[in-house]
């Protein structure tokens, strides 16, 4: 079922500040997705390779998919061909691998770094050691990076009523996407997005200054 209230209102709000909307199918229907898309949306987000790549085959080609969860090697070949945004980048490993299946499907993948900004340990991310260090290795391989491409940051805040926490975590993410543009992307237009913000947390991710919110069960309802 979509929620087309809570998607009208959230569109509203996102169009307003020209955010994106990416609604969140995982464990959703192939007729959930195609009752949405043919309310005219096209940002879609999963987290599972396997789904998916099933979704993907079923569903109308101008889907944009984004993949928004913990994405393992040597899966990366199966969604090169057609993925849209790879949000959870968490190591220069994985940043090479996804550079050689573009090569491979001779496209340009785009995708985001993952920050770790909760407090849960279970939670993806690189810290900011790590994302320096990831750096040293991507400045040093840049003339070998053809295709792949950083287009900003993506985090998740911690699951919790305390909204002031919640607003902490984003400030932090913004200003780690800030330090990041300042350090490595001067001039280059493309480093542009920091995607937070959920359906329990996305107003405030709004405030904090998200370019991309990713919500699922606000649309589709309860998984
Ligand atoms: C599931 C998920 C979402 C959407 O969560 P909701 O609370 O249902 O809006 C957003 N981002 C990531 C990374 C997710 O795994």
């Amino acid at each position: 079922m979509v929620n087309k209230e809570n998607y009208y209102g959230i569109l509203k709000e996102t169009e307003e500040l020209a955010v994106g909307l990416i609604a969140v199918s995982k464990f959703k229907s192939i007729e959930d997705i195609q009752m949405l898309y043919d309310l005219g949306h096209r940002d879609f987000g999963e987290n599972y390779v396997q789904e998916l790549v099933e979704k993907q085959k079923a569903l109308p080609k101008d889907i944009r998919w984004h993949f928004i969860g913990n994405l393992q090697r040597n899966k990366v070949k199966d969604i090169a061909p057609f993925i849209h945004l790879i949000h959870g980048v968490d190591s220069f490993r994985l940043f090479k691998e996804i550079n050689k299946q573009g090569l491979r499907q001779e496209r340009s993948i785009d995708c985001l770094l993952q920050i770790h900004i909760a407090e849960e340990e279970t939670k993806f991310g690189m810290d900011e050691k790590e994302l320096v260090e990831f750096f040293q290795f991507y400045e040093t391989g840049l003339s070998d990076l053809k295709n792949v491409r950083i287009k900003g940051l993506m985090g998740m805040s911690t699951f919790t009523e305390d909204k002031d926490q919640v607003r902490e975590e984003f400030k932090r993410l913004k200003t780690i996407y800030k330090f990041t543009k300042n350090s490595y992307f001067i001039g280059k237009d493309y480093f542009q997005e920091i995607s937070m913000g959920m359906s329990g947390d996305y107003k405030i991710a709004l405030e904090e200054g998200s370019t991309l919110i990713r919500v699922g069960s606000l649309i589709f309802g309860n998984r």
